[in-house]
């Protein structure tokens, strides 16, 4: 297990922001842009590790706030952490916990400290601080842990932006402090035990915020990279905002993010927003969308997204996607899927999702050639008149 985390710039698209690079961490190392998977519970819903393994994503998302209330950091702190839980030996990056804080728990109270809220599942009331965040996520054992950060809600005035953006740099500061003396094993004065850090060499990124005002996001980022982190993300989006206003967003703030550290567009998107934030320097996404569609029948292809469960696909025996290679393209037919689904057998979930994450794994791995080869713009607008028509 090396220990340090890396990002190398292995190629820019002289026509455009679009690159590629080289994350590397303690449980190894890959190519950017690249989609994450999301396994929000430990689990990316309707797949084994084997089934991630076998469709070959790189690196997947856990939640600190869904496994912090289930299974708790003790259980994860017993089985030396989220990788040996789970049995995933390659990178995981989770998220602090804030969005869920903020929009699934029922707040108590925001103060400059920290928020007190119930939890979704049981009620239980808990406290969470910026130092707290980080101590579950230090506990978890991800490769790339997230500062906690208020997701703004959209719309926002531009006061209340304002003050949440200025709350999420306060935090910003703390968390940081807050990760390095617990990887430095320094002790705080009064603390009884030291909780558990089980990857020692992860990478805290900070998060961008200033919901749609081009002087706060600019604000935000300007604040954000005087901190200094490893890595940045955009946050604050796929909140309700328009595409114009993701994109916006995106084209604000990257630049002014140091081109030799990596930027995560947290929870972007379809294929289409994918591209679109590749173009203006985006190296890392993740999304729910691709699992939860797939759940839902929905399905991407390289001709545009089909509803599996429509008719005409009864008597269809062709495969979902010919240039497909996961495992539901290369066996089976879309009648035969449709019939699945129609059944409501469990199967049916497995694949549709094998084949939604391998779809978004292709298409990274397709942006990344196209960048190598200077023509990423014309591989956008090829991709785009299959998929869309347009
Ligand atoms: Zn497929």
């Amino acid at each position: 297990m090396s220990t340090e985390f890396t990002f190398q710039l292995l190629a820019e698209d002289p026509t455009c922001g679009a690159r590629v690079g080289r994350v590397t961490t303690p449980h190894g190392s890959f190519e950017t842009p690249i989609f994450m998977p999301v396994g929000t519970q430990a689990s990316v819903k309707a797949l084994t590790q084997e089934d991630l393994r076998d469709i070959d994503a790189q690196v997947i998302l856990g939640n600190a706030y869904h496994l912090f209330l289930r299974p708790g950091t003790e259980v994860l702190e017993q089985a030396g952490g989220l990788h040996r839980f789970m049995n995933w030996d390659r990178p995981i990056l989770t998220d602090s916990g804030g969005f869920q804080v903020f929009s699934l728990g029922k707040l108590n109270k925001v103060t400059p400290d920290g928020v007190t809220f119930q939890s979704h599942i049981d009620g239980s009331r808990h406290h969470m601080t910026p130092e707290r965040a980080i101590d579950v996520q230090l506990s978890i054992g991800a490769d790339i842990i997230m500062c906690f950060d208020e997701c703004t809600s959209y719309p926002a005035t531009h006061k209340a932006a304002s003050e949440s953006m200025r709350m999420t740099l306060d935090w910003a500061a703390r968390c940081k402090s807050a990760k390095v003396r617990r990887c430095e094993g320094v002790k705080i004065i009064g603390e009884e035990s030291t909780p558990v850090v089980a990857n020692p060499g992860c990478a805290l990124f900070g998060i961008v915020q200033g919901s749609t005002f081009e002087d706060l996001r600019r604000e935000s980022a300007a604040a954000t990279v005087a901190v200094g982190f490893p890595g940045y993300a955009i946050g604050g989006v796929s909140v309700g905002e328009s595409k114009e206003e993701m994109v916006a967003a995106v084209e604000w703030t990257a630049p002014l993010l140091p081109r030799e550290k990596p930027r995560y567009l947290m929870g972007v998107g379809p294929p289409e927003d994918f591209l679109e934030a590749v173009q203006r320097g985006v190296d890392m996404f993740d999304c729910v969308m691709p699992t939860r569609n797939a759940r839902n029948g929905s399905l991407f292809t390289s001709t545009g997204r089909l509803n599996i469960k429509n008719q005409q696909y009864r008597t269809d025996f062709s495969p979902l996607d010919e240039s497909c290679d996961c495992p539901a393209c290369k066996r089976y037919t879309r009648a035969y899927l449709s019939h699945l689904y129609r059944a409501g057998e469990i199967s049916a979930l497995r694949l549709n999702t094998l084949h939604n994450l391998r779809f978004m794994l292709n298409l990274a791995a397709a942006v990344r050639l196209a960048i190598r080869a200077g023509r990423f713009l014309e591989f956008k607008r090829e991709f785009l008149h299959g998929y869309t028509g347009a």
